[in-house]
């Protein structure tokens, strides 16, 4: 396994229902590293650039509204194996469908409110990253 980085936002119910520090921890419990992390309230070019492979979905623009609903927190991850590990402990996209003890499975309300997004690959994790952290980059954690 390798060392990777990847892209965690902890979207606008996850930061309304008060769980930031709840769900930092279990990513630190699990061994990740936060190399970078910020609030932002999205706004709407933001969050339909972020989602740009979501454009045709009919589901698109309630994502949309639903990302710039409230302030969210994006932070850069890293870890062996650190794309799929994030995405284990966030659980299925439809909480109804994620494994019991996972943040979805705890805390969403539908497939839309699911608390989290996760990157998907390295090579989405590196563009994401840059989306969000390009122009201040993230920190080197030597310790
Ligand atoms: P994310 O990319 O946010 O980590 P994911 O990779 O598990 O989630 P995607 O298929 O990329 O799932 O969907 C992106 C987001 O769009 C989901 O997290 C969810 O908020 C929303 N979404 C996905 N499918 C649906 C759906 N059928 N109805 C409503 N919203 C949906
Ligand atoms: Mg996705």
């Amino acid at each position: 396994m390798a060392i990777e980085r990847t892209l965690s936002i902890i979207k606008p119910d996850g930061v309304q229902k008060n769980l930031i520090g709840e769900i930092f921890g279990r990513f630190e419990k699990a061994g990740l590293k936060i190399v970078g992390a910020k609030m932002v309230h999205l706004s709407k070019a933001q969050a339909e650039g972020f989602y740009a492979v979501h454009s045709e979905r009919p589901f698109f623009n309630d994502l949309v509204s639903y990302m710039t609903s409230g302030p969210v927190v994006v932070s850069a991850l890293e870890g062996e194996d650190a794309v799929a590990l994030h995405r284990k402990l966030l659980g299925a996209t439809n909480p109804a469908e994620a494994d019991a003890g996972t943040v979805r499975a705890d805390f969403a309300e539908s497939i839309e409110e699911n608390i989290g997004h996760g990157s998907d690959a390295t090579e989405t994790a590196a563009q994401e990253i840059e989306y969000f952290f390009g122009s201040d980059g993230v920190c080197a954690r030597t310790r």
